[in-house]
């Protein structure tokens, strides 16, 4: 039997409802529960794909090739579980399927309207594929009272009347702000934001009490009490230093008891929580520090989530800690590189900035510091070698405009899962460009072996442009191995230089698929590269 646990949040947006659900569901798994998690986002783009980071944060590519939510990707990394297309849905894909039905006459003779054709398409999405998850958890993005949001409370309000109490739970969470001149944290903006949920019909089971401080068990019975939820059922969650603490924090103020006892289920068995406290203490007990230079266009850590937590996890390998220095692209330069360890050109899109990357990968190549490139930065690091030291002069890629040397060029046609997936210059944007997992052939002898330790992977991508295998011969002559190919051996998937202690650069996306039990390894040895120039201890495995 499944059961689902709604996540709804209010007060302010970023309180950590993802992590929070993330969380939840992580000490329900370690009491042996198959748990998987889903996001609703009320906004109208179809999915995030499309959106710039500084909007939306990272986008996050699942296996299956969706562009989603970037709370997916602490999804993924908490439980392990890998994201479905289907676990990410916004407003504007209930609407375009509901536009397309009606076009279709699937509604002939009635009048559509949001309850209950919009709600019944988003009732349809939050019960199905489910499988035999024992618990589905549905966070709904943005904070209670967003106008857009309605159809999805009102949804999920529905979904709790049909199923019942025994199968449904809300969780609601909430900030306490803290007012320094009255030194005390206040409830008054919680008990607004339950009223605000009460007033759709949703009496949350359990409300989740952000704050930046201990909360007094006096002010946990006053919500409790106006709030009307069982006092034990107002949890603390307290800001913490790594988020990585955040699940046994939980679960140490009963979250996960909690909810167990809510469903009238055993809490005799405790969760098996080895891997955390593990985590969290190889955090506390990190030797040195490496720092990485990435070189992007946004000094923003949503914009780059899972990078910077796929470095983190290259860290706790080798027992360091990971400082990133962000440099704008627009404005590095030689001087900003002087004090690094290493440096990282991130996936990215469009010419601005692009000049300070191509300099980054330059700099890198010449001083012999370890590099990593992704995604962008491969294509960056191929145009650099083929304008450098193959003197292709007018080297570039056709995303910048059309070129003499298309180095890196638009791919209009690519074989996924046996398949031919065409596309055309003039074609849409919004979920065109290849997506998800495909995969890669390592050749023997190469770093990217050494790294791998295998020679068949499978990566995810995100890009529209691709090095151009023509130049591969003149790319191989000036000193760039290209040593990983896409199985019909035409699309480049991880370059690296001859003569350079670490250099390496990949099309794909290794840092979607780096979990903190699971370290990439390419992060590993990048961190561990860094390492070398500073002489640190020697890795170890993260428990
Ligand atoms: N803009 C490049 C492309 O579309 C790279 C994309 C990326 O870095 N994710 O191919």
């Amino acid at each position: 039997m499944t059961r689902y646990i709604f996540i709804t949040g209010g007060v302010a947006s970023s309180l950590g409802k993802g992590l929070a659900a993330a969380s939840l569901a992580a000490v329900l798994q370690a009491r042996g529960y198959r748990t998987r998690l889903r996001k609703l986002d009320p906004y109208l783009n179809i999915d995030p794909g499309t959106m710039s980071p500084i909007q939306h944060g990272e986008v996050f590519v699942t296996e299956d090739g969706a562009e989603t939510d970037l709370d997916l990707g602490h999804y993924e990394r908490f439980t392990g579980v890998d994201a479905r297309k289907g676990d990410n849905v916004t407003a504007g894909k209930i609407y375009s399927t509901l536009l397309s039905k009606e076009r279709k006459g699937d509604y002939l003779g009635g009048t559509v309207q949001v309850i209950p054709h919009v709600t019944d398409l988003i009732k349809n999405f939050i019960l199905k594929d489910v499988d035999d998850t024992d618990f589905m958890l549905c966070e709904i993005g943005g904070t209670i009272g967003d106008i857009e949001g309605l159809p999805f409370y009102e949804a999920i309000r529905q979904i709790g009347y049909q199923l019942g109490r025994d199968k449904t739970m809300f969780i609601h969470l909430t900030l306490l702000p803290y007012i320094p001149s009255a030194k005390e944290l206040k409830t008054k903006p919680t008990q607004h934001s339950v009223k605000e949920l009460r007033s759709i019909g949703i009496q949350p089971n359990m409300i989740l009490c952000r704050a930046d401080r201990k909360i007094e068990p006096d002010l946990l019975k006053k919500i409790a009490l106006f709030c009307n939820v069982p006092e034990e059922d107002v949890i603390p969650a307290l800001d913490a230093k790594n988020i990585y603490e955040v699940p046994v924090s939980y679960h140490e103020y009963g979250l996960d008891t909690r909810v167990l006892k809510y469903f009238g289920i055993s809490t005799a068995k405790k969760p098996d929580l080895k891997n955390w406290d593990g985590i969290i203490k190889t955090i506390k007990n990190l030797k040195g520090e490496v720092t990485v230079a990435i070189v992007g266009k946004y000094n923003l850590a949503d914009a780059y989530k899972s990078l910077l937590e796929a470095l983190d996890h290259g860290g706790f390998a080798n027992n360091t800690k990971v400082k990133v220095k962000w440099l704008d692209a627009e404005f590095a330069t030689a001087a900003d590189y002087k004090n690094v360890d290493a440096i990282l050109v991130p996936g990215g899109f469009g010419e601005r900035g692009a000049k300070g990357k191509i300099d980054a990968v330059r700099y890198a190549r010449e001083n012999k510091i370890p590099y990593l490139g992704i995604c962008f930065g491969m294509q960056m690091a191929v145009i650099e070698v083929a304008r450098n030291l193959a003197k292709i002069k007018g080297a570039s890629t056709t995303e910048f405009g059309p070129c003499n040397e298309p180095v890196v060029g638009l791919m209009t046609e690519w074989k996924k899962a046996g398949k031919k997936e065409k596309r055309g210059s003039e074609d849409d944007l919004g979920g065109t460009m290849r997506l998800g997992a495909y995969p890669c052939e390592i050749k023997k002898g190469t770093k990217a072996y050494e790294i791998y330790g295998a020679s068949k992977i499978s990566e995810r991508h995100r890009h529209r442009y691709e090095v151009n295998i023509n130049y591969a011969p003149q790319l191989e002559k000036a000193g760039l191995t290209i040593s990983g190919i896409s199985p019909d051996g035409r699309l480049p998937e991880i370059v690296e230089m001859k003569n350079h202690p670490w250099f390496v650069a990949v099309q794909f996306h290794p840092e979607l698929k780096s979990r903190p039990f699971d370290p990439h390894p390419l992060f590993v040895s990048f961190v561990k590269a860094a390492m070398g120039k500073v002489k640190v201890a020697k890795p170890k495995k993260v428990a």
